[in-house]
């Protein structure tokens, strides 16, 4: 058979080769029968007894992942339990056992259906991702009903690689790193859960490739690159024998990064460049250490508002904010205020519906909506500020109006402060997130009204280009190097240093290594980035002058898509770091 390879979106970095098993996730098939009216009572006891059974079992999977690989991805769990004992699905489907003399799993089938199509319509891509989390309790509740749960069973530990359309979060949990060596999925992005997980169980994948289930069976040789995002089914000896090298450069390349953690980001001729970490949970401080993180660069505080029904207090702010600006100290962490849209809060704050959420009431906009969120985490930030070195960063400003509307909060909650005689940090720093095409035309006025600025390519690049960043329909239009991007980033950085401010980037092109020499080039004071990206980006930086640099980033303006921009970039980081970037066995086509 030929070797045929396929594209995807890398999302969990490595090289795997080995033999592939593919996973149908088949939802359990569920038939309706009418039932005898004596029969009801005792339907909803089986109804009962499912759920409780569900709880046991998801309890049992959040401990152990809480044992094996830590906190905060156990806690992914507790959307689950939210589900299974919210009051209104238990209710309803008993509900619909004793009003249609159905039998349970009938009955939950029908109730679910239509919380699953409301998460699917949902535009925000982290909360349509949490479908699965939907899916997943459904499934487990009918499998417990039914007495059938299907479980991911690894034939091959140490060669397996899997293939499947999606994941749920509790059949990613069980694939144990030394079991699979690699995962491939049909669907998902950087957030969904799966992508996650195998980031944090350092598993290589790939996910988004397009129907690739119906292209492999089981027991066919695999290749997977998680960095590149590319599969390839049947590989031949060559291209085996040119992946295993790679394979084996990459791990002798690991280790000597490993090495520079603790060295400077400076290039040869002493340009320096501030290399820090985007974080979302506290308990992810150990990585941020471990890779040699300067502070923390993003943290994105939505966690702390999700999966539960009440709003975070002042003090669950604070307790988080100062542990976090504590174990950071002396470097700083730049904690972003609150950037949800509406359907993201709506078990804790109702909003109206709206037909196109990610133009809608969301971040910065909702907090001046709603300055009672806004208050609390601001007090939290500051009080904490007293801890460690904070700074404090709002995330889709739109213009300068907006921004001095944040700023006139913040300056009414830092009088309230010292009314109270509370200590904070006065000189605290108050930076804009550019990730709006009109915030990055302004960026001059506005960045005379700042201390900072930190580009959010996510979100810039998708309001840039008009292109849904999780649309997959569409996402080979998502360019980050895009002529437009790389001009709305050049004029960004120089309205930064005309002001004298200095400039971050804490999107996802910050960790693409492809970008470091561009990026250093066009002046980045700060790249925060996924911190297993930044032993890496230090290497490149520490191995070329700024002069090397900034001509890098000179050429790219000759180019007019971003395809030639791409080659340009390749072309340059292989020629200087083969090790890194010498994979294109298959260049690429298009
Ligand atoms: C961005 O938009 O680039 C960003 C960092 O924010 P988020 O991905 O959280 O929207
Ligand atoms: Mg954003």
């Amino acid at each position: 058979m030929s070797v045929r390879m396929y594209r995807g979106i890398g999302v969990s970095p490595g090289i795997a080769v080995g033999k592939a098993l593919v996973i149908e996730m088949r939802r359990p098939r569920v038939k309706r029968e009418v039932l005898d009216p004596a029969r009801v009572p005792l339907e909803a006891s089986r109804l009962r007894q499912a759920l409780e059974d569900s709880r046991t079992q998801i309890l049992e999977i959040q401990e152990r992942i809480a044992r094996e690989v830590g906190t905060q991805y156990a806690r992914i769990f507790d959307a689950h339990l939210l589900i299974l004992e919210d009051h209104l699905l238990v209710e309803e489907a008993s509900a619909f056992i004793q009003a249609h003399r159905v039998n349970a799993e009938y009955a939950v089938q029908e109730v679910l259906e239509p919380v699953r199509q409301a998460f699917s319509r949902i535009e925000d891509g982290y909360l349509r991702e949490r479908r699965s989390d939907v899916d997943d309790v459904g499934d487990r509740l009918l499998g417990n009903l039914l007495g059938q749960r299907a479980s991911v069973h690894v034939e091959q530990p140490g060669e397996t690689i899997v293939f499947a359309n999606e994941l749920r979060p509790s059949d990613t949990v069980q694939l144990h790193k030394d079991a699979i060596l690699g995962l491939v999925t049909e669907t998902g992005g950087r957030t969904s859960h799966s992508a996650i997980m195998a980031r944090s169980l350092e598993i290589p994948a790939v996910v988004g490739v397009e129907e690739i289930c119906a292209h492999v069976r089981n027991h066919d040789a695999v290749i997977l690159d998680g960095i590149e995002g590319v599969v390839i089914l049947s590989p031949d000896r060559e291209t085996l024998a040119q992946y295993h090298a790679r394979k084996q450069q990459l791990e002798y390349a690991g280790r000597a990064l490993h090495k520079l953690g603790g060295l400077p980001a400076e290039t040869q001729d002493g340009y320096r460049v501030r290399v820090t970490a985007n974080i979302e949970f506290p308990d992810e401080l150990p990585a941020v250490r471990a890779h040699g993180a300067e502070g923390v660069g993003l943290y994105r505080t939505e966690f702390l508002y999700l999966n539960r029904p009440d709003l975070p207090t002042e003090e669950e702010h604070f307790a988080v904010y100062r542990a976090v600006a504590a174990e950071i100290h002396p470097r700083p962490t730049v904690i972003r205020t609150l950037d949800f849209g509406g359907d993201k809060l709506a078990t804790a704050v109702q909003l109206a519906a709206e037909e196109n959420p990610s133009l809608g009431l969301r971040a910065i906009r909702l907090c001046l909506h709603r300055p009672d969120l806004f208050r609390t985490q601001l007090r939290a930030i500051l009080r904490a500020s007293a801890f460690g070195s904070l700074r404090i960063m709002y995330p889709m400003i739109s213009g300068v109006g907006e921004l001095r509307a944040a700023n006139a909060i913040l300056e009414d909650v830092k009088a309230e402060l010292r009314r109270q005689g509370v200590a904070f940090d006065p000189e605290i720093q108050v930076g804009a997130m550019i990730e709006i095409p009109s915030a990055a035309v302004t960026a001059d006025l506005l960045a005379r009204e700042v201390d900072f600025f930190s580009v959010g390519t996510n979100d810039l690049i998708q309001y840039a280009l008009a292109i849904d960043r999780i649309n997959e329909q569409v996402a080979y239009l998502y360019e980050p190097l895009h002529p437009a991007v790389l001009r709305m980033l050049r004029s960004v950085v120089s309205a930064a240093h005309n002001e004298g401010i200095w400039i971050s980037m804490c999107g996802e092109m910050a960790s693409d290594p492809l970008h470091g020499m561009l990026l250093v080039g066009l002046g980045f004071d700060e790249l925060s980035m996924t911190p297993a990206s930044i032993p890496l980006l230090k290497r490149i930086i520490r191995s070329v002058t700024y002069g090397q640099a900034a001509e890098v980033a000179q050429r790219v303006f000759t180019c007019p898509t971003a395809k030639e921009v791409e080659q340009l970039l390749r072309q340059e980081m292989r020629a200087r770091f083969p090790e890194y970037f010498a994979s294109d066995v298959f260049p690429s086509s298009e």
